[in-house]
């Protein structure tokens, strides 16, 4: 068994990019794909293989990462990577793509053989920096020494929660996740809004919850950032209504009741829709000021 596997990155997002860099910086050999070709260029410039299609990019790779958008990009990606996949390969699936998607996918990875193992990671933009996400996997217990040294690169901690990658579990564990950032991020943003609105100094929102039990590292960075007028994204406004899509359809399906998860997707899409859609999710602010 290879100590130093071959990893085929395709996607090279926020989250991909950051991933494919700290494979590099532990040594495995990357190959990486992107659809916009200059962010595959920008890795190549640090050790990466920067392949012109998804089927050259997973040729002679051991695991295959996705870190797409959503569950449609990454069917058409793996689709066009066809020609390139062979039998065995470990599909290291970590793009969120909900609880429906996963189905489709696995039928997928088996129709050309590959291991499927769902990976959704948690944490964001400055763990994927730095190499401290929590990898949620599922998937057969064959694939995991393959994995370890990948799962290493990008996390520092790997809940396996199940041989079936199919089943969807850890899908359905990271949309559970994305359904408490989701109502922090925008509680945060209506407070300071609301702040704002009853001409109330926003910072005092900040300072007056600091170290009580209602405080939190992630409320003081995100009120901050709207405070700064900084909306860099580390998790983009139009990924985020994405995800409170999936969390309210899933949500459906098993027949709970989620009025946060559809009010966050409406507070997402006016935030879009007035072109924020490429801004940190706390952007979700300017969702208070429609007119
Ligand atoms: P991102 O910065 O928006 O990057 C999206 C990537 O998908 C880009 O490489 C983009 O290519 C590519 N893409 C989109 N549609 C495509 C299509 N139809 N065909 C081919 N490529 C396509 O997103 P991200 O923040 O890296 O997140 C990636 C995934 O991880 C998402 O599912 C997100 O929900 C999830 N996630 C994000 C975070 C976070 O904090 N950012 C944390 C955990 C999980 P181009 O460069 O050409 O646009």
């Amino acid at each position: 068994m290879t100590t130093r596997p071959v990893v085929a990155v395709l996607g090279l997002g926020i989250m991909g990019r950051a991933m494919a860099r700290n494979l590099l910086r532990h040594g495995l050999p990357v190959r990486v794909w992107n659809r916009t070709a200059e962010r595959a260029a920008e890795l190549a410039g640090e050790g990466a293989v920067a392949a012109a299609s998804p089927a050259e990019a997973v040729t002679g790779a051991d695991v295959v990462l996705t870190m797409l958008t959503d569950g449609p990009a990454v069917a058409e990606v793996m689709r066009e990577a066809a020609p390139g996949l062979r039998a065995g390969q470990v599909w290291f699936q970590a793009t969120t793509v909900g609880v429906e998607a996963v189905t489709g996918l696995a039928e997928l990875a088996g129709e050309h053989g590959l291991v499927f193992v769902d990976a959704p990671v948690q944490g964001t933009r400055q763990p994927a920096e730095a190499g401290q996400l929590v990898v949620l996997a599922a998937g057969p217990a064959s694939a995991r020494e393959l994995l370890r040294p990948v799962f290493e690169a990008v996390g520092r901690h790997t809940e396996w929660l199940g041989e079936d990658g199919s089943s969807g579990v850890a899908s359905r564990l990271k949309l559970v996740l994305n359904s408490w950032a989701l109502t922090m991020t925008n509680g945060v943003a209506e407070a300071v809004a609301l702040a704002r609105g009853l001409g109330v100094d926003p910072a005092l929102f900040g300072r007056v919850i600091a170290g009580g039990p209602m405080d939190s590292q992630y409320l003081q960075a995100k009120a901050a950032a709207i405070l700064a007028g900084d909306f860099t994204p580390s998790f983009s406004v139009r990924n985020a209504e994405k995800d409170a899509r999936l969390v309210a359809e899933a949500a459906e399906r098993a027949g709970v009741r989620m009025d946060l998860a559809l009010v966050a997707g409406e507070r997402f899409r006016r935030a879009r829709e007035l072109g924020h859609g490429d801004e940190d999710m706390v952007a979700n602010y300017f969702g208070s000021f429609p007119n």
